[in-house]
């Protein structure tokens, strides 16, 4: 039985985010300012609590990254109890939470069964363009962003469009590098579907490289991770830039 969680925001007005009242199921509400004390280890509670934008993960460990961000802001000679800081240490923990909940993500749960057999006609192609994402670089912790473009040929199975954005966003919403983010979603689509090819090409803005370092702003970063037929099939490559427009 799933468990519906109604998560009821304090201050100005009342937000409710949950399933409603009265269908006979039990219903646990949670204020914000406590959910760094919700625990569990049942898979649909925490399916729930993801699907609320409540990471079970990183709630569990919500007091320790505001003491982390806490120590931040005095090392680098603020006053953490001042008005404007006083509730930042927890904003930067949720948007933590956010921000890397593919931590808590597994592709099985993603793809959910969305899987299909086809009989889509030989070497077809299924693209998947203009994918938005976020990441973060694991160097830095500072945002990369773009656009992701994902096609594969179909053996015999096809999963359902909406599945591979949400893939995307499970790899994306880790820390990362852009090299190993588009080889993990080719080797994730290769794993489910046993296609007779993938192409992944990722294009990464890189805030890391804008704002120190080197600082060269607008550097697009594109990586490619190429499998099967994709590999040694020149055409195929090529028509699969000719669909993205590149
Ligand atoms: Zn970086």
């Amino acid at each position: 039985m799933a468990l519906p969680i109604e998560v009821v925001k304090s201050g100005n007005g009342h937000r409710t985010n949950g399933n409603g009242n009265g269908n006979g199921h039990a219903h646990l509400h949670i204020h914000e300012s406590e959910a760094a004390h919700v625990h569990t280890h049942d898979p649909e509670l925490k399916h729930e609590l993801i699907v609320k934008g409540l990471n079970t993960t990183v709630v569990d460990n919500l007091e320790k990254i505001e003491d982390a961000v806490r120590t931040i802001l005095e090392e680098v000679g603020e006053d953490p109890d001042r008005d404007g800081l006083v509730k930042t240490p927890y904003r930067v923990a949720k948007m933590y939470g956010e921000l890397l909940e593919g931590y808590t993500q597994d592709a099985e749960e993603v793809i959910n069964g969305a899987m299909f057999d086809v009989d889509y006609g030989e070497g077809e192609m299924v693209v998947v363009a203009d994918i938005e994402y976020n990441s973060l670089c694991e160097h830095h912790m500072l945002p990369f962003v773009g656009k992701a473009h994902v096609a594969y040929i179909p053996r015999n199975k096809v999963v359902g469009l909406s599945k591979i954005p949400r893939l995307v966003d499970m790899f994306a919403h880790r820390l990362q590098v852009q090299e190993r983010l588009t080889n993990e979603i080719a080797d994730v689509l290769e794993e489910y579907l046993d296609p007779v090819g993938v192409i992944v090409m990722i294009e990464g803005q890189h805030m890391c490289g804008s704002l120190r370092g080197v600082k060269k702003h607008g550097v697009n970063m594109v990586t490619t991770a190429k499998r099967g037929e994709f590999r040694t099939n020149r055409d195929l490559r090529d028509e699969f830039f000719k669909l993205i427009g590149k």
